[in-house]
């Protein structure tokens, strides 16, 4: 028996760095919005003896215990106090350790697999168990448009219907290690987040593109345009090619770029393909 799921991906629209707790962790206000495209596909396909093997299109993420896949299906094992034989194949098309939250989504995609097989947890303890595999995973276990505070774990899942927003995904395709980025970012000064997280949202909800480009944010980008000057060239050249604004996701170096409409998105990254180098990927959405 296999299950077969597609495993999307997120930027942050709006992510500021509240404040550093004494475990050196970060507390963050952000706003995720979850992306179809690039999206992986998760295909498990349960076994009746053998523990857990990983195969993957991509050959830069690894097929071992350190998979956060195989991370999910041994706390899920483990919680459940059942065992697991699976094998589970991971296309992969979202960047790795580009801030596109990839290898979050992909946990999320198994526990959320696990359990449609075993149903043996509820809710809150999925989502436990993904906030143990990390940051971003209990997101993905129901990818929407949320809020999330903390370490990005108290989540409020909007419920409201807005219009599709017009974007360009622009992958330098290096990588760069989210815990390298919390290390060397500072928190913020300024306090009226509750304010800013309402005005991106109300922004998304009226498909205000001139006002949410005006509020787009990522206090945890600030450490990677530093080290990477490739990326103020590409904002540059993508605000000069028309798009409204443009910023990095998550740790980055993924960027999105936000425009007023799909052709208008097709126009900028027909540009943009002429202008970067061809080893930077451009994908409208
Ligand atoms: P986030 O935005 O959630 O911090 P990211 O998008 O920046 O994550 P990932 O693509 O999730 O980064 O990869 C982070 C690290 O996790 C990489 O070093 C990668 O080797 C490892 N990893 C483990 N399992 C996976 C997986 N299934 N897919 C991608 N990366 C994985």
């Amino acid at each position: 028996m296999h299950y077969t799921r597609q495993s999307p991906s997120k930027i942050n629209l709006f992510l500021k760095i509240a404040g550093k707790l004494s475990n050196g962790y970060h507390e963050i206000d952000t706003v995720f919005l979850p992306l179809n495209s690039p999206c992986d596909e998760i295909t498990v396909a349960f076994i009746d003896a053998g523990g857990i093997s990983i195969t993957t299109s991509s050959d830069v993420v690894p097929c071992d215990e350190r998979n956060l896949c195989w991370k999910a299906v041994d706390v899920y094992a483990r919680r459940a106090g059942i065992e697991v034989s699976c094998t589970i194949h991971i296309e992969k098309h979202i960047p790795v350790a580009a801030g596109m939250g990839g290898g979050s989504s992909n946990a999320a995609t198994v526990l959320t697999i696990l359990n449609d097989k075993y149903q043996l947890l509820d809710k809150i303890v999925l989502a436990e168990l993904a906030l143990s595999l990390g940051a971003d995973v209990p997101f993905f276990l129901q990818p929407c448009l949320s809020t999330a505070t903390g370490v990005g774990e108290k989540l409020v899942p909007i419920d409201f219907d807005y219009p599709k927003l017009s974007l360009i995904i622009i992958a330098p395709h290096f990588p760069v290690s989210a815990a390298w980025a919390y290390k060397h970012c500072c928190v913020a000064d300024d306090i009226a987040v509750t304010g800013q997280m309402t005005a991106v949202l109300d922004a998304v909800k009226t498909g205000n593109i001139d006002d949410l480009s005006r509020l787009v944010r990522n206090d945890l980008a600030i450490p990677s345009y530093k080290k990477f000057p490739i990326l103020s060239i590409i904002k540059e050249k993508a605000l000069e090619s028309g798009a409204l604004c443009v910023e990095v996701s998550g740790s980055g170096p993924t960027m999105f770029a936000l425009c007023k409409s799909d052709q208008h998105a097709k126009e900028v990254a027909s540009i943009l393909t002429d202008s970067l180098p061809s080893s930077i990927s451009i994908l409208t959405v």
